[in-house]
């Protein structure tokens, strides 16, 4: 089994949830007390929202490298970024480490394809939502169209992750909301939604909506084994 390095903090309840879904399924595959072969780097996620929301992406980039160079240096053999909206830096990360970086919206991708889907709504932070770094690789590697909410409802979204998600707050006005979005995006075509942010999975449930959900966490934790185990 290879040694993965864990990026996360970002945040603490999203790490909790890679970190368990990787060894329940590492579990699930070989049995025994079999457990994932893994390195964890947390992030004071305070220092990285103050970051993203002063829009020095050079800073955070450097602090990634950083963490992902300690993290080869203690043996990881590829990099799993979990967070979704961290991987605008995945190309740097990849080209400065030399290690591999499993990129979430890849792994994404090809799970959509897999249910023969080909437009979804994207939830996630403005900077996922917003940005090219995450809709381009659905678009340009996999073809799939993106449906992201509107002005008011990003807003909602976003805020909902800072001020709530990331700081363990599950709402049910916040729920009941999310799928509000949800559901009006299949006026606009969507069969699907992407739960681009690692911690919506905490809020939003396969229950709770009737278009199919992609559990961003869960789909990148199950790649990350794949790829640890493939011999
Ligand atoms: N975990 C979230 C995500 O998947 C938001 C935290 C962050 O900004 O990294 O995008």
């Amino acid at each position: 089994m290879k040694t993965i390095g864990m990026i996360g903090g970002m945040s603490w309840e999203s790490s909790l949830e890679y970190y368990r879904l990787m060894n329940e399924e590492v579990r699930a595959r070989l049995g025994g007390s079999h457990s994932v072969d893994c390195l964890l780097y947390s992030f004071d996620f305070q220092e990285v929202e103050d970051l993203q929301h002063q829009g020095d992406w050079d800073q955070l980039t450097q602090e990634m490298v950083k963490q992902g160079m300690n993290l080869k240096r203690g043996g990881a053999e590829f990099l799993v970024i979990c967070t979704n909206t961290m991987h605008k830096m995945a190309p740097d990360l990849e080209r400065e480490t030399g290690l591999r970086v499993l990129h979430i919206a890849d792994a994404t991708g090809r799970a959509i394809k897999k249910q023969g889907l080909s437009k979804v709504l994207l939830l996630g932070t403005k900077f996922t939502m917003e940005g090219e770094f995450y809709r381009g690789v659905l678009k340009e590697k996999h073809g799939i169209d993106i449906v992201i909410p509107n002005d008011e409802d990003r807003d909602f979204i976003h805020r909902v992750i800072y001020q709530e998600l990331v700081r363990g707050k599950i709402e049910d006005e916040s729920r009941a909301e999310y799928v509000r979005i949800i559901e009006a995006s299949k006026k606009a075509g969507a069969a699907g939604v992407v739960l681009g942010c690692t911690e919506i999975p905490l809020l939003i449930h396969q229950k709770d909506v009737s278009i199919p959900v992609f559990d961003t966490t869960a789909i990148h934790s199950i790649a990350a084994v794949d790829l640890a185990l493939e011999v």
